[in-house]
Parts: structure tokens; sequence; C-alpha cells
């Protein structure tokens, strides 16, 4: 075991109650949630000069959401649901900036946050029960309580292949985009990467280049998002029905403002069932996944929608060859995340787009002006657009160089991949909470649900601990062991192991332990679990006075 290292810097260290990492959904109502309502002093430390974590930085052509926008949002002011109004039915990337900004100052929340401050190395102190951490500057903070709010997705993954610093031409990560954007006009561009990212980006940057050539690895369902301007009787009612649609998206078990459907895909004649895919298919969005009950459990119920899909594939997609290997997809059905586009298949039929099958012939390298397949094929480009995702839920924790008790790496107590109880907390990090951490439903779920949950949980565990003059709070190691285990079994309940290449298993990320990261059994049975933990005084933690 490696020990970590020491802190560089000498300077005194500003002292806090708590301590945030990161200014996104989580880390801005965090710092509501114990500044404003536990009276703590606390301060968010945000690598960006602007708040919106993962929407600050993926500014990618067709950045927009998947969650429906009257779902993508706080619940927790009755003002802010009332005042707020979005546009469309999903919110594009620059609106939820807005939003956030928005938030951010209508609870005066940016004084408290110090932007363009990267967090480097976090310790903790046994002796004082204090963490302190320093930034890529040298400067030092300290506080009782550490919590991670860095989000799922915010390590970008960049793959090594030989020959990039060579390139003479412009290359991009969707994750990392420029901030006054890309010009794609006249110019021929690669994109590599068909995930929910690609697959939005592929129509927009279309419209612009000369020309687009799609390196495709594995093949990918898409539904339609049929996005549009939300009309004014859909705003009234959003407005009318908040306690409703708040209520509805907490019974869920993706926290999405729609139930599964209570039918098994074989309760009905194929006639019905592709009666009823259709008209999901016509309203769109991720409700498809909904239709049956038993569509994530049961192979052959999903093969229902799987065939329905690819079907849909090759009516849209004019070219047989192109259309056979958009729709040669080698993984059950919403076992990756199904992405949802804007005429993602249509754009397909331009003349000026093209799908290169990198499953067939891997690429090889890049050389100077382009790119190199291993069969040969080379590919001249001016850009080079990388969709090609993120070193997912663990990849932002272990960019920090955390050490608990006894200077554990938080590193190496995750060698085999990340071990948590309830994704709240790591068996060695006393006092530090990580919202949305690996063990949690999070990017299983509505995303501002989870982070709600997981923000309050943390609060009413703070303010618990204070009331009592606890002054540690740790997960036992028992208790870690036992929700590992869980979490292992709500996946393999579920058909999504089947996709062996899923990030959700870290498999997109070469030497990445194959650990299946996110908690698969539920929103709602997760939110029972956590509140039941609580109410029997935290039980498999352990709280030290
Ligand atoms: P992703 O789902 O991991 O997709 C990355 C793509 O790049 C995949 O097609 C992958 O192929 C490909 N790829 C990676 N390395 C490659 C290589 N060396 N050679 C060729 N292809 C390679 O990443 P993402 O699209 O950014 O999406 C990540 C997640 O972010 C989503 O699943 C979703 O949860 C979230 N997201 C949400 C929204 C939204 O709400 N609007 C939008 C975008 C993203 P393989 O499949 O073969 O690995």
């Amino acid at each position: 075991m490696t020990q970590g290292s020491t802190l560089r810097g000498t300077a005194p260290s500003a002292e806090f109650d708590a301590l945030i990492i990161g200014a996104g959904f989580s880390g801005l109502y965090q710092l509501f949630c114990l500044r404003d309502r536990l009276g703590l002093t606390a301060r968010v430390l945000e690598a960006g000069d602007g708040v919106g974590g993962t929407w600050y930085w993926n500014r990618y052509p067709g950045a927009r959401c998947d969650s429906e926008s009257h779902s993508y949002c706080y619940t927790f002011s009755k003002e802010l649901l009332e005042e707020w109004e979005w546009s469309e039915r999903y919110p594009e990337q620059p609106e939820i900036m807005r939003y956030l900004n928005h938030v951010t100052d209508r609870f005066d929340l940016r004084r408290d946050i110090r932007f363009g401050t990267r967090v480097t190395t976090a310790r903790f102190d046994e002796a004082a029960n204090r963490w302190t951490v320093e930034t890529e500057a040298g400067e030092r903070y300290s506080a009782t309580y550490l919590i991670t709010a860095v989000g799922c997705l915010s390590s970008t993954n960049i793959p090594k292949i030989q020959g990039l610093d060579d390139f003479k031409g412009e290359w991009y990560h969707t994750g990392l985009w420029p901030h006054d954007g890309v010009d794609f006009t006249g110019k021929r561009v690669g994109q590599i990467g068909t995930g929910s990212t690609g697959i939005q980006a592929v129509p927009v940057i279309a419209e612009t280049a000369k020309h687009l050539t799609v390196f495709q690895r594995t093949a990918n369902y898409s539904i339609p998002a049929h996005n549009a301007p939300l009309k004014p009787e859909f705003k009234r009612y959003v407005k009318e029905n908040h306690p409703a649609i708040r209520a509805l998206m907490h019974s869920t078990a993706n926290g999405h403002p729609f139930a599964i459907e209570d039918r098994s895909a074989h309760d009905l004649t194929p006639e019905q069932r592709e009666a009823v895919y259709e008209a999901a298919w016509a309203k769109g969005g991720l409700q498809f996944r909904a239709s049956f009950r038993d569509l994530l459990v049961d192979k052959a119920a999903n093969d229902t929608a799987a065939d329905f899909l690819k079907r849909k594939i090759r009516e849209i997609v004019k070219d047989p060859q192109t259309a056979a290997k958009l729709s040669d997809i080698d993984h059950p059905f919403a076992t990756k995340r199904p992405p949802i586009d804007s005429n993602y298949f249509d754009t397909y039929n331009r003349p000026n787009v093209s799908l290169v099958d990198v499953r067939a012939a891997p690429i090889e390298r890049v050389t100077p002006t382009g790119i190199v397949t291993r069969d040969g094929a080379t590919y001249d480009l001016d850009v080079i657009v990388f969709a090609t995702g993120f070193d997912a839920m663990t990849g932002p924790l272990l960019s920090i160089d955390i050490a608990g008790r006894d200077g554990r790496s938080l590193k190496d107590v995750w060698s085999a991949g990340p071990r948590t109880y309830l994704g709240l907390q790591v068996a060695g990090f006393p006092n530090l909470f990580t919202v949305t951490g690996p063990g949690s439903p999070s990017v299983l779920c509505n995303m501002p649900v989870a982070i709600e949950q997981h923000v309050e949980w943390i609060t009413d565990c703070i303010a618990h601990l204070r009331a009592g003059g606890v002054k540690r709070i740790e997960a036992s190691a028992d208790a870690a062991d036992r929700w590992v285990d869980e979490v292992n079994a709500a996946a393999n309940a579920t058909l999504l192991p089947l996709a062996n290449h899923s990030w959700y298993l870290g498999a997109n990320v070469p030497g990445k332990p194959r650990v299946f990261m996110p908690y698969a059994g539920g929103m709602a049975r997760y939110r029972g679990i956590c509140n039941d933990v609580a109410a029997k005084g935290y039980e498999g933690f352990v709280l030290s006075r």
C-alpha cells in the first residue's frame, strides 16, 4: 500500500465547517443546505470559472439534457419552481447554465464559491478530525466535513491513440469543449464515438461540416427525442402540479416523472406490442424504456424492443450497408444508457456523412493529416471530435489524491474497484461524503432527483452529528462489504451486466477494474434504505464523540 503523499504547501489553511468540491447541481445545493439550513461555514472549491459542473464543460454541438426539463431541476424550493420556466421539452446546455446561474444568484451562493480552484489532494488528520485539502495553486483549506460533489461524468476519457500529438488539424473532446465554439464550416470532420454525446453531436456537426466521418465501435439504440418548445398549457400544468410531479419522481425506479408500465411484454400479442412500441416511438424520449416492466430483466422481453428499434434504423437509413452497420447492435436495449436523439439516424442519409465500422477495423493511428484504420484505409481530416465519454464515477474522485485514516489512499483502497457504503461513504475515510458516489443509483436515475436525496441525507446526517456532539462518522468495513454485495446482486438481477463494454462496468477505460458501479435496485427503494439507516441511528456507520 502506498502512503498518501504529504501536502506541499506551508501556507496556513482557511478553516471551515465544511468543504465542498464542485459547483454543479450537487455542490450548489449542498452549499445552500449546510450554510442556510444548518448555519455552517462552508466553502465550495470549483475548478471551472463558473457554476454548472458537467454542463459548464460539455458545450459540444447539440448538448442537451435527456431528462425532460420539468424534471431536470431542483424541487426543494417552491418559489424557485414557480418562478423558473423552461422553454423546451429537453433543455439545451445554455438554458441549463442560465438556470444554474439563476439558482446561484437567487440563493446568494456565489460569495462562498471559489472558482478556478482545482483540488489536488485531501488528507484526513486523525488527531484533529479534520480534512485538509490543497489546490493546484498551493492554497490550503481545512474543514470538519469534506463533501465531494464532483459529478459522475466529469473525467474525460481520451483514448491513447498513437500519433495524436502529431495531428496538424484541431482536435477536441466533447467534455472539454471550447467556450467560443468550433466552426466546422467547410471542414472534414472525424467523430469518434456514438454514445449519448456522439449521437447528439452528429446531426449538428453534419449541418456545417464539408464532410463528417463517424467512427463507430459499438452500434447503439436511440429513441427520437421529439424535442419542441413547451406549450403554454404544459407550462401551466407543471406550475400547478409540481408537488404531484415531485411525488411521482420520488416513487419511480429512475426518478423520472413517469412510471414503468405494470405489464409484461409477453402479456400482449405481437400486434398489440407493436402498437405500444409505435406509440412510445411517436412520443419519444426515455419513456420508451418504461413500455413494459420486464424490458430490463427478461431477455426475451427485451428482444421485442430491440427488434423494433433495429427495424426502425433500417427503415430510416436508406443505404443498406450503413443501415446494417448501425443496426448491428450487440447488447440488449437499455443495458447501456439509451441515447435519445434529434434526427441521428436520418443524418446518415445526407451526402456529406459517412460511417466507418471501427469494431471491424479499429483505429490504428492518427497521422498528421487524419486517421488510419487497421485495414489500411485512410481518412483525411481537418478536425477530430472525441465523443469518447468519461472515466465514469470513480475517475473524478481518483483524480484527487485522497488519503484517509492511517494515510491510506483511496486509489489503493479502490484498486480492485470502488467499495462504498450506500455510495455515501468509504470505510477508512471519516467525515468524507461522496454525493452520487459509486454504489448509489446516481447515473441510473434522473440526476437532480438522486442529487437532492443525497444532499438532504448528508445534511440531516451532519445536523444529527452536531446535535449529538459526534466528532466523527465513518462507514464500517462490514457495512460497506454488505453494500457492495447488494450492489452486485441488484445489477445481476437485471440484464445490465450483459453489456460487457459499458461504462457502468468501467469497461470503456483500458485497465479499469470491471465492477458494476451504480446501484441498480431503483431510486425509490434506495431512498427507503437510506432513510431506514438514518432512522436506526445511522446503522452501519461508526459514530465517535
Ligand atoms: P459513452 O456513452 O461512453 O460513449 C463513448 C463512445 O465512444 C462509445 O461509442 C464508445 O464505443 C466510443 N469510444 C470510446 N473509446 C473509443 C475508442 N478508443 N475507439 C473507438 N470508439 C471509442 O460517452 P458519452 O456519449 O459521452 O455518454 C456518457 C454518458 O453521459 C451517457 O451515457 C449519459 O449518461 C451522459 N450523457 C447525458 C446526456 C444528456 O442527458 N443529454 C448527453 C450526453 C451524455 P464503445 O461503446 O464501444 O465503448
